[in-house]
């Protein structure tokens, strides 16, 4: 996607967290406490990246994850941005910055998508 029609999509949080590689707030965005079924989202993209299924409560004050929807959906880089190193997450498809990934998560990966709220659009399950 052009840089152009980013700025014209989203929001300043938004372009802060995914293409400057900011972190909101902790316990600031909509989606950390969100428990509805349904499908977060790129909020740049658009493309699937996370399930409910795998988000759970980590206390963080970040939406997390335990796997993404698809391996193939998230790329990693290494950040030592703040001194030691940390697995940058992004989207494979758009490059946006989402977040990181840490070791100390549930089973059955014992992983920790921590995800900035405003990187992600959520989508409500179809209710029946
Ligand atoms: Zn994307």
């Amino acid at each position: 996607m052009a840089q152009k029609d980013i700025d014209n999509k989203i929001s300043a949080e938004a372009y802060f967290v995914t293409q400057q590689h900011g972190t909101e707030p902790a316990f600031s965005g909509d989606l950390n406490d969100n428990k509805e079924p349904g499908d977060y989202l790129c909020v740049c993209c658009g493309v699937k990246l996370f399930d409910h299924n795998s988000k759970y409560d980590s206390g963080s004050g970040w939406p997390s994850f335990w796997e993404p929807n698809d391996e193939e959906a998230v790329a990693y880089n290494d950040d030592y941005e703040i001194g030691y190193l940390r697995k940058e997450v992004h989207c494979s498809q758009c490059s946006a910055h989402l977040g990181h990934v840490f070791d100390d998560g549930p089973q059955p990966t014992g992983l920790r998508y921590c995800i900035n709220s405003v990187a992600l659009d959520f989508v409500p399950e179809e209710k029946e």
